[in-house]
């Protein structure tokens, strides 16, 4: 049997990054989006990031006529009503860099006094057929917002946040210590295991446990 391909909906290379070293395997190929020349630009105008991986998974399926898979991820800070939420990648405005939205985020957090605020990355997966057909996985990591960034790995706003029951922030953590217990990393497992039940992989059960354990 062929490899099943798997087409991201991401132009974010991090993100593809992550995905393909969690999935180290034959039996899946992920294709990035540059295999398909002119697939559109999805406007993520969804009010939750489970209608913004929706709107990418089933653009990018219709327009590849493969399964294609999409998520959509943010920062979901108690005391800011739950902003940035579907707007992290955009807090600072249009165009924003990693660093204007991190400034901007300890900057409103610092008015409002207090420290190591509550939040939670989450992950919503959206893996649709080229039927239109979708499957929903998620992961959340709770944690705390730190005053001052600490670390240089990652992206986003990882120098700010302390997983629960960790010391070191995601930036300061390998990309094997965050992927095991990134919101990313728990909708991704949620994928593996439910992979085999939607698609036809060979040898599915197998397959999936060790893509599970490599992580
Ligand atoms: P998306 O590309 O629409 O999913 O936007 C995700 C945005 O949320 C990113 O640009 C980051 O600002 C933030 N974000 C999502 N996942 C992470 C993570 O693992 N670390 C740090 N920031 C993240």
């Amino acid at each position: 049997m062929l490899p099943l391909e798997i087409v991201l909906a991401t132009r974010n290379p991090k993100k593809v990054e992550e995905l393909r070293r969690m999935f180290v395997g034959n039996e899946i190929v992920f294709l990035g989006l540059n295999a398909f020349p002119g697939s559109p630009e999805v406007a993520e105008n969804g009010s939750t990031f489970e209608e913004n991986a929706d709107l990418k998974s089933r653009a990018i399926a219709g327009y590849t006529q493969c399964h294609a898979l999409a998520d959509d991820s943010g920062l979901v800070v108690d005391a800011l009503g739950g902003a940035p939420g579907v707007h992290s990648a955009r807090f600072a405005g249009p165009g924003a860099t990693d660093a204007q939205n991190l400034h901007l985020l300890l900057a409103t957090l610092k008015r409002k006094g207090g420290v190591d605020h509550r939040a939670r990355f989450e992950c919503a997966l959206s893996l649709c057929d080229p039927q239109g057909q979708i499957e929903r996985f998620s992961g959340v990591v709770h944690g705390t917002i730190i005053a001052e960034p600490r670390g240089a790995n990652g992206f986003g706003y990882d120098p700010v946040f302390v997983p629960d029951g960790e010391r070191l922030t995601f930036a300061q953590m390998s990309a094997g210590q965050k992927d095991r217990i990134s919101h990313r990393g728990r909708a991704l497992e949620a994928l593996a295991k439910g992979l085999p039940k939607i698609l036809p992989i060979k040898t599915a059960e197998g397959a999936v446990d060790r893509l599970v354990s490599l992580r």
